[in-house]
């Protein structure tokens, strides 16, 4: 990346890091082939630029490309209203509300066309709320008004398909080869905008390995009470992309060096100050990690299970201690739990149902034998309860006699291991020598 750094000339004339002249690194001085962005976003590039609109690819894109990795997604700016870009492409769809965008199909994959925005703050076109959040900035610009909606200089660079050159308006290039995040604009104002950036900032942290500027890193710190006004539902979404990175074990430890995850997992926060808690939680997370790394299917359900296990536990005792059975006594915290969780992060209904499903299923492993065991052992959400088991003993919350006993029985054939729980064996099952392990990357 030095490369990248020495041909950068320094820009004087800007706004707020914003310069005036972006500075223009030429194709024969950047890394970025075309042999490395997909074919669906090249021939949505060319179309514009032959049709005689400005075309850039943008944003994570541009920086991954940099970065010599595969970008997973591939989004397009342009100065085309999605109006034109709709009559260019048979096979686009205008969405959104807020931000109208095109979408153009390419069989599964999505190329977004957003057209450049105008600045925020001008002419009052955006409409902030008495916190500033941005309600609604749906008005039209050019590139380096576009600049401005970006969150960070590494998220800011424009490919220009005119040349081939990268368009860097904030010094998101040396950003990039420093390795550093850093917002464009002053801190606070642009936390207020959107607070979903401070998580973005320790997704985009975990996951590239980049150090977080040090102004970015104070407003962090003092402005996370602005979460708690942030939709659930959008919580949701971007806790999921924070845990579902390959990453949650990194993810989860800044959200705790910064304080926010009490104001977005608030029961949990609080649990995670005893160190068996905290074991559990973390071997979830790398578990969860290994999954993703190895492409296995991976659900939020088990990691918000994970989370939440210790307060639903002490709250399952303390109903127990006031008389109820404890089946009845786990349903009433798991639903009090959940409750109280949904201000904060909104979790779909889907997911809660298989948490329930996890929990309620953990004190079900100690019948190891009749009916009962063969019911768990075919319980649609066994798997994960069982993992969820494993994970427990490992962090010295429970001995590790059950997870290995049902494990080994797993190893057994279907028909010998109804032969084990229903003649009521309490021992370890016996292991049949030929059959190989079941897969552990089955569905959780
Ligand atoms: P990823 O690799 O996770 O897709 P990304 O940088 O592409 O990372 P996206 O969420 O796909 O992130 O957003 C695309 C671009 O849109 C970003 O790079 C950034 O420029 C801009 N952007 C997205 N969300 C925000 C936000 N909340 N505030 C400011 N800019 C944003
Ligand atoms: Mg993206």
């Amino acid at each position: 990346m030095n490369w990248l750094k020495s041909r950068r000339k320094k820009n004087n004339d800007s706004v707020d890091g914003v310069s005036i002249d972006p500075v223009i690194i030429q194709r024969a001085e950047h890394n970025v082939s075309r042999s490395n962005i997909d074919e669906p976003a090249l021939k949505v590039l060319y179309r514009l630029h032959k049709a005689g609109y400005q075309a850039c690819l943008v944003g994570g894109a541009v920086r991954d490309l940099l970065l010599n990795q595969h970008p997973k997604d591939f989004d397009v700016a342009t100065d085309a209203t999605p109006e034109q870009v709709s009559k260019l492409f048979r096979n686009c769809r205008l969405i959104g509300r807020r931000f109208r965008l095109a979408h153009v199909h390419f069989g599964r994959q999505i190329i977004e066309v957003a057209t450049f925005r105008a600045p925020h703050g001008e002419a009052h076109h955006e409409h902030h709320d008495e916190s500033g959040r941005i309600l609604r900035d749906n008005v039209y610009g050019e590139i380096h008004d576009d600049v401005w909606r970006r969150d960070f200089t590494a998220n800011a660079l424009y490919y220009n398909i005119a040349d081939f050159s990268i368009i860097d308006y904030v010094g998101g290039v040396d950003d990039i080869a420093d390795r550093r995040l850093r917002l464009i604009g002053d801190q606070e104002t642009r936390y207020r905008e959107d607070p979903v950036r401070m998580l973005r900032a320790i997704r985009f942290a975990s996951k590239l390995g980049f150090s977080i500027d040090q102004a970015c890193r104070a407003a962090m710190l003092e402005l996370g009470p602005l979460l708690v006004d942030v939709p659930p539902a959008r919580l949701f979404e971007e806790v999921l992309k924070l845990f579902h990175s390959g990453h949650a074990g990194e993810s989860l430890e800044a959200l705790q060096e910064y304080d926010l995850l009490k104001y977005l997992f608030p029961d949990a926060a609080e649990a995670l100050h005893d160190p068996t808690v905290a074991e559990f939680v973390r071997l979830a997370m790398q578990s969860t990690d290994q999954r993703v790394r190895l492409d296995k299917p991976v659900t939020p359900a088990f990691l918000f299970a994970a989370l939440l296990w210790a307060p639903v536990k002490q709250q399952t005792q303390a109903n127990v201690d006031a008389g109820m059975p404890h089946a009845v006594a786990l349903q009433k915290a798991a639903t009090r739990l959940i409750a109280h969780q949904l201000h904060y992060v909104s979790i779909p209904k889907r997911f809660t149902t298989i948490m329930r499903d996890i929990w309620a299923l953990q004190a079900r492993f100690r019948h190891r034998s009749g009916k009962r065991a063969y019911g768990v052992l075919h319980h649609p959400k066994f798997r994960a309860a069982y993992d969820f088991l494993c994970l427990r003993a490992n962090a010295g919350e429970v001995e590790t006699d059950d997870c290995r006993w049902w494990t080994e029985l797993q190893e057994n054939t279907p028909e010998q291991q109804q032969k084990i729980v229903a003649g009521g064996k309490q021992g370890a099952p016996r292991k049949r020598r030929s059959r190989p392990k079941r897969d552990k990357g089955g569905r959780r």
